[in-house]
């Protein structure tokens, strides 16, 4: 498991899949649902595509050179003892629970600008467009979020002085409970849904219709649930099962990975954006 090698990753990402996998099988919450519902082939796509890409970029820019290389760019603006904590001192078990911490919390703000920026919503879009449910739905995102939430997530990582293990191990138990949060699952962990994201909280995150005075969203954890309950943006008022999912406006989304990934760069589509705002503003 401390080994962080591309295979290593990649069986870990193949064994956790189809673990999350049979237990939809055996006991789904949606009982209707297909096997293979709508968008599993498209998922699964989307999981060897990201996959890949998150080794070849993310990877190589956690590498132990890719860490000097930073360390030395901050060195250059006499950023060298940014490190408030000697975190080397702490137990392995201790460090671990600290980076995952963070970075989820990292990972939550950054959520939340997906949904906020209009820019950045255009990408995350793609997340969006799932209308069923299942676990590999966790990795239909825009390659860009990829780009956005590691550079974000790794910088105030690296200068505390974590490196590329625990942050193999840590991953890894973030696509654990982000497959059982994009799971066919009717599962909240009980008590324990207030610390863990969950599949009957996560739902809600992707419901089509949002309630009045959330026009940006609800239920941003990643793995925690915690930040949400935290500051205010937990949200779920009856079961979810059922809910329609999606967003305004997705009946034109395109459906396809190729016009998915270029829907976001696409002028049209911004200036389509644009026009319906300005009618929006004349109808006020
Ligand atoms: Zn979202
Ligand atoms: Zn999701």
């Amino acid at each position: 498991m401390s080994d962080p090698s591309w295979t290593n990753y990649f069986y870990w990402l193949i064994g956790l899949s189809l673990l999350v996998w049979v237990f939809e099988i055996l006991i789904p919450w949606r009982k209707d649902q297909k096997i293979f519902r709508k968008g599993f082939w498209l998922d699964t796509f989307y999981i060897l595509f990201n996959f890949f890409l998150f080794s070849l970029v993310g990877y190589n820019a956690l590498s132990n050179v890719g860490v000097a290389l930073f360390n030395d760019f901050l060195g250059l603006f006499g950023i060298q003892n940014i490190i408030a904590v000697e975190i080397q001192d702490f137990s392995e078990v201790s460090q671990l629970l600290i980076m995952f911490f963070i970075a989820d919390f990292i990972q939550w703000n950054v959520h939340r600008q997906l949904h906020k920026r209009a820019w950045l919503w255009e990408f995350h879009k793609v997340h969006h467009s799932i209308k069923e449910m299942g676990f590999a739905a966790q990795f239909r995102f825009h390659f860009m979020e990829t780009i956005v939430y590691k550079a974000i997530q790794y910088i105030p990582l690296a200068m505390i002085g974590f490196g590329i293990q625990q942050f193999f191990v840590v991953h890894m138990f973030a696509v654990f409970i982000g497959h059982l949060n994009h799971a066919n699952l009717g599962w909240n962990y009980g008590i324990f849904g207030y610390i863990f994201n969950n599949p009957k909280m996560h739902i809600w995150h992707h419901a089509k219709d949002l309630p009045e005075d959330r026009p940006h969203g609800m239920n941003f954890g990643l793995s925690l649930s915690i930040w949400d309950y935290i500051f205010g943006t937990a949200y779920i008022p009856v079961e979810g099962k059922n809910i329609e999912l999606g967003f305004e406006g997705d009946e034109d989304f395109p459906e396809g990975f190729r016009n998915q990934t270029l829907f976001p760069f696409k002028k049209e589509n911004k200036n389509q954006e644009s026009k319906n705002l300005k009618n929006e503003n004349k109808t006020i």
